[in-house]
């Protein structure tokens, strides 16, 4: 047997002996065929109009509904999930269909006047045929459908290729959307990197998440097709605490932005930078508030850090540990599970790869700054640039930070993680590539401009 056609196996995260799927990876011709299925479709499901498309996400959004129980135990079970944090994932994928199944019926255009002559000048957004959509492991209903949801609601067929560690939550997800849609209309083609790049191949506009090294690929493979494409990728996100915040408050966002689901969001907070004289105080409150982190099995509704999705990425989080000052530790349990201990480290020294790289784990350098121009140059002096958050009560501190802080997102008393779905969402640097996603962005993401001149023969 090739490492190619070695089997994908999807497990339980806090008990790896519960296989959640089993799959041979079908290869390129597979999405091919996904493709060309899509792009039959896509004439007929743009042509039913905007009432259909309409009314097949709201029924999308009804179906995920009904399901809530159950997506959110599938997402406990298959990506360890804390039980808490999916319900609230599968919650807010609910709105998600809801908000863009009013989409179909906004105005696509707008009407000019001619610059000499009579006539109309008009402009029209259409859909691009065919979306590509590759998406990570981490929000295994919400990234898809906040890909697909505006991809369909503009007239546009999808094909979705999901991380082989979120399968199972993809082909339910599948079976829901499908059983709402015209056949061709949504495919999910499971898979790896070999059933990423074709879907790239093939498709007409690409929208992925993941990491920055897989997605700077994707984004390099995209445009030498000269097809629209857009690329979520990693973060190294600071919060900046200043010496007039509320100590405990910042502490309890804080942690739970580092620990939250063992840290496995592109916002989650991995630096944490104090600015004068809140370094003690928050010393002494953030270490309080990750000892007393409740980290256990995914199921129980206490659990904030759960396991991490893989033995790897356990150990690489224990690599980045290694050797660092721990001001302050969780208990973990010892396994089955792939579980580490969210963990608080100081005197880290620059160029340290926990301040240069995304080690996507409950893992967070607390780091002194002289003063605010200090903090915000040592938040704005890594690769990343997707979100900050800032702890203050001086609104004069807040709005310097918005001005200085080189990242796409930043949250002023809020934890760095936790964004709405209804606003773009996106960062600078190696954190995002290409148009904006969410919101009002993404449904011009799924279309492009057409301009159409109207005269008169009389
Ligand atoms: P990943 O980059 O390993 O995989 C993402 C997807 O790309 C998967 O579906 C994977 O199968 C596919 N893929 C892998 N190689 C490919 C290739 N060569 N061509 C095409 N597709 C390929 O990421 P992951 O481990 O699934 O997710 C974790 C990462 O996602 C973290 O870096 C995290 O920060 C990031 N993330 C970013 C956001 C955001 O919106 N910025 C949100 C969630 C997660």
């Amino acid at each position: 047997m090739t490492a190619a056609d070695a089997p994908f196996v999807s497990r339980n995260p806090a008990d790896p002996t519960d296989v959640l799927a089993e799959f041979t990876a079908p290869g390129p011709a597979a999405v091919a065929a996904a493709v060309e299925r899509a792009r039959a479709a896509q004439p007929g499901w743009l042509a039913g109009g905007a009432a259909a498309r309409s009314a097949a996400l709201t029924a999308i959004a009804a179906a995920v509904e009904a399901a809530a129980g159950e997506l959110a135990g599938l997402a406990v079970r298959e990506v360890g999930k804390p039980v808490a944090e999916a319900r609230a994932e599968v919650a807010r994928t609910v709105a998600i269909w809801r908000y863009y199944a009013q989409a179909p019926y906004e105005a696509v255009g707008a009407v000019h006047e001619p610059a000499g002559g009579p006539g109309l000048l008009l402009t029209r957004r259409r859909p691009h045929g065919v979306a590509g959509l590759i998406t990570p492991w981490n929000f295994p209903f919400a990234i898809p459908s906040w890909k697909a949801a505006p991809a369909l609601a503009t007239g546009n067929t999808v094909v979705l290729k999901p991380a082989p560690e979120a399968t199972a939550c993809a082909r339910r997800l599948a079976e829901i959307v499908s059983g709402a849609v015209p056949d061709g209309v949504f495919t999910v083609v499971p898979g790896g990197a070999g059933e990423g790049a074709a879907l790239i191949a093939g498709a007409d506009v690409v929208s992925f998440t993941g990491s920055t090294a897989v997605g700077s690929a994707v984004a390099a493979a995209a445009t030498a097709r000269g097809i629209p494409v857009q690329a979520e990728m990693g973060g190294l996100n600071a919060a900046v605490v200043l010496p007039d915040a509320d100590m405990e408050r910042a502490a309890a966002h804080i942690a739970s932005a580092v620990a939250g689901y063992a840290g496995q969001k592109c916002t989650a907070t991995s630096r944490v930078i104090a600015v004068g004289a809140a370094l003690e105080p928050l010393r002494e409150a953030l270490a309080e508030a990750v000892r007393a982190l409740p980290v256990g099995d995914p199921a129980d509704p206490a659990t904030v850090c759960g396991p991490l999705v893989s033995a790897p990425a356990r150990d690489r989080v224990a690599g980045a540990r290694d050797g660092l000052a721990v001001l302050a530790e969780a208990r973990a349990p010892e396994g089955p599970g792939w579980y580490a201990a969210p963990a608080l480290v100081e005197k880290v020294a620059p160029g340290h790869r926990l301040l240069t790289e995304e080690v996507f784990g409950p893992i967070a350098a607390l780091l002194p700054a002289d003063d605010l121009a200090d903090a915000v140059r040592i938040t704005n002096s890594v690769p990343y640039g997707l979100v900050t958050s800032v702890h203050t009560a001086d609104l004069d501190v807040a709005l310097y930070g918005l001005d200085r802080l080189d990242t796409g997102m930043i949250r002023v008393n809020a934890p760095s993680t936790g964004v709405d779905f209804h606003l773009p969402f996106g960062g600078t640097k190696t954190s995002s590539h290409g148009p904006r996603e969410q919101g009002r962005a993404a449904l011009e993401f799924y279309t492009s401009s057409r301009t159409y001149t109207l005269t008169t023969a009389m």
